[in-house]
């Protein structure tokens, strides 16, 4: 049974500053606000990079295309020195401020279209990875959620049966199956049954993911290879025991194929994650140095806990966001809202 109902998603408080601020910072050099930066040391986060209409994404989160990416490293070394994870575990004196760069997801354009240009520039980059649908075995869920919605806009086939099956209109029907949660995902295999989208065979057509081989590859030319978690759930959703227990798989994978287990990245998101969780996740894993949100620029109660900055806002290049973020950053500190409390 399928629970169809109204979903409102409104815009955030940032989105909105962003909106206000953009106009205005846009008319200033960045050197005016390098200085206003409140650490050494950022760290970016991308999923991919493509110039194809990718299916099983775009309703999820934007992306960049070739030209857009190769704009935004452009800017970024001219601003920023490149560092590497060793580098940034041993706080390298560079004379520009540090910039870390991740991907998360482990999306095999990593492999195809990111890596000869992070190689032909000499740029290091961390992928955070689901072990789970490495080699292309299963779809994760919200990529099911996107490639359902793909389809039903492209048939009008599908829309029909939809209509028929929940009799609600065709908008009501996608943010519905946007807002189908981890717990709830089988939801998602119930309605691709029904419209007969059969998910193996699309991932045997189009490799969602990047194979076992082309991470020994990535890592062989350099990059780091990392947990994001077992297979992506929204931590605030689990139990204490269950995030534990998704962590430590996807550790425990990362260290029995020799990647690194020093580091370990939210998917999603960390809020509302607990003191309790970090506490138990370091004494269980010794060599585990830093784990990783994505709230921004911002300070993290729990010290070991980095957050990076999401760097695939739609019509903002990566100078635009950066601004923002800055300027957001310092009006946070004013307010004393720039760290972020755990309980
Ligand atoms: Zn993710």
């Amino acid at each position: 049974m399928i629970i169809f109902g109204k979903v409102f998603f409104p815009m955030s408080f940032k989105t909105k500053f962003s909106r206000i601020v953009n106009p205005i910072t846009k008319n200033f050099s960045f050197e005016k606000f390098s200085g206003l930066l409140p650490f050494d040391g950022l760290i970016l986060v991308y999923h991919l990079v493509s110039d194809e209409d990718v299916k099983h994404v775009k309703h999820l989160f934007p992306y960049r295309s070739v030209r857009q990416f190769e704009k935004d490293l452009d800017f970024l070394s001219n601003h920023f020195e490149f560092v590497n994870w060793e580098d940034y575990l041993n706080q390298k004196k560079t004379s520009k401020p540090k910039l870390l760069l991740t991907f998360d997801d482990g999306y095999s354009e990593f492999y195809d279209i990111i890596s000869p240009i992070l190689l032909r520039k000499g740029i290091f980059a961390i992928n955070f990875i689901n072990p789970k649908f490495i080699d292309n075995k299963e779809l994760m869920w919200r990529n099911k959620a996107s490639l359902i919605v793909s389809e039903i806009i492209d048939k009008e086939e599908y829309q029909d049966k939809m209509f028929e099956w929940t009799k609600n209109e065709l908008k009501e029907s996608i943010s519905s199956i946007l807002s189908i949660n981890f717990e709830n995902q089988n939801q998602l295999d119930e309605i691709a049954n029904h419209l007969e989208i059969n998910f193996k065979n699309y991932l045997q057509n189009n490799p969602v993911y990047l194979t076992s081989e082309q991470l020994i590859k990535l890592k062989k030319d350099g990059f780091g290879i990392a947990s994001h978690g077992w297979d992506h759930p929204l931590y605030n959703q689990l139990s204490l025991e269950q995030q534990i227990d998704n962590t430590q798989k996807s550790l425990d994978y990362m260290t029995d194929n020799q990647f690194l287990n020093d580091s370990f990245a939210f998917p999603f998101t960390d809020h509302l994650v607990t003191e309790q969780f970090f506490d138990l996740i370091f004494k269980q894993n010794s060599d585990l140095k830093y784990t990783f949100g994505a709230a921004g620029l911002k300070l993290d109660s729990y010290s070991k806990n980095i957050q990076r900055i999401p760097i695939e806002t739609k019509n903002y290049s990566a100078e635009e966001i950066l601004k923002n973020e800055i300027i957001y950053y310092q009006v946070l500190k004013m307010l004393g809202k720039n760290t972020i409390k755990r309980s």
